[in-house]
């Protein structure tokens, strides 16, 4: 075996190894975004600049046809939209 094999391989494996570990963040990551529909018009209600309040329940106005629902982030692994 000859120190260049012996190198290639270590750096093959530190490639390798760096992909994963990014892969693996990049996963993370997007398994913690969530997202809320709006029940009327499915407005995405997170990143349009929806959000009224955050006591018990999360509040959002919706943007685009105003209606207001509240959201419950904490009994489940999703949202849940609240139901008067
Ligand atoms: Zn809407």
């Amino acid at each position: 075996m000859s120190n260049q094999f012996l190198l290639s391989t270590i750096i093959i494996s530190f490639v390798l190894g760096s992909i994963l570990f990014f892969t693996k963040l990049g996963l993370k990551y997007n398994r913690q975004r969530t997202f809320c529909y709006c029940p009327l018009c499915q407005n995405e209600l997170i990143s349009s600049n929806s959000f009224v309040s955050d006591e018990d329940v999360v509040t959002y106005k919706c943007a685009k046809c105003l209606l207001v629902s509240r959201w419950d982030f904490d009994s489940s692994p999703m949202p849940m939209l609240v139901r008067d």
